[in-house]
């Protein structure tokens, strides 16, 4: 059965003032909220700008603002997101520099992702060579970007959601951010090479690292794959002193 779905969308061109605008689309009953926010494109508007890919949650593409948290509209039922509302209300995510419309640049996202060592290898995504990519390579400033590009998290699909619901994000995008601490994390779990986890934790430990963390545990709460980068920042931190009180009583 067809349904007609009101939604309110975030609307901008550079240059131009933010705003929202209203819209009917027309779905089936059991369409998801991209199809609304394909609708808008497909049957009002060929400018509107959005970003999509998989439609299942895989690639993180298309994620948003839904009704005001960050959300994957590919996977939420109009049904639920609907439910004792007027209307939908769609917008960017946050702490990104707006494109237009519902796109932001994702580049200083997936810059940091590499530069913080996104090392998280799927057996499945061996990389060019065919070797698991060595950890060692990210401290190189020869690092083989080519051979970055085929490695990532193993749970994170770096939607950006957790960069958006992050109270520290919002004051400065110098903060290397709950995915990439995850997947420093991580690493550190994973690494057999105590002087590559050293290197990694000193990273964790930096100025723009856990510390800045604020604890609000916006981002396990909002994370769609249950990466927890809240529990893995705390996680390192804990290391982090225990180390050093490690150090203090050995040099003691
Ligand atoms: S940690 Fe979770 S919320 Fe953050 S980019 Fe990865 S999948 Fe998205």
């Amino acid at each position: 059965m067809a349904i007609q779905v009101p939604i309110k969308v975030f609307r901008y061109r550079p240059g131009t003032a933010p705003h929202f605008e209203r819209y009917q689309v027309t779905v089936p009953d059991d369409a998801t909220v991209i199809d609304v926010i394909e609708g808008v494109w497909a049957e009002h508007d060929r400018n509107f700008m959005f970003r999509h890919a998989c439609h299942h949650a895989s690639c993180g593409t298309c994620a948003v603002r839904l009704n005001g948290y960050e959300r994957l509209p590919c996977i939420v039922p109009v049904t639920e997101a609907l439910a004792g509302r007027q209307e939908l209300v769609v917008e960017p995510l946050r702490n990104f520099p707006l494109v237009g419309d519902l796109v932001v640049d994702v580049a200083g996202f997936f810059q940091k992702q590499a530069a913080s060592g996104l090392v998280i290898t799927r057996a499945a995504e061996a990389t060019l060579s065919g070797q698991p990519f060595a950890h060692s390579e990210l401290f190189s400033q020869a690092g083989a970007l080519e051979e970055r590009a085929y490695n990532r998290f193993e749970n994170c699909i770096e939607c950006g959601i957790c960069i958006s619901a992050c109270p520290t994000m919002a004051a400065t995008d110098k903060f290397w951010g709950p995915a990439a601490l995850a997947g420093i994390r991580r690493a550190t779990l994973t690494t057999g090479d105590c002087q590559e986890k050293a290197a990694l934790l000193a990273l964790a430990d930096s100025e723009q690292g856990v510390w800045r963390c604020h604890s609000a545990f916006e981002c396990t709460e909002s994370c769609p794959q249950d990466v927890d980068p809240g529990g893995a920042i705390m996680s390192l931190r804990r290391e982090i002193v225990g180390r050093k009180v490690k150090h203090l009583f050995g040099a003691g």
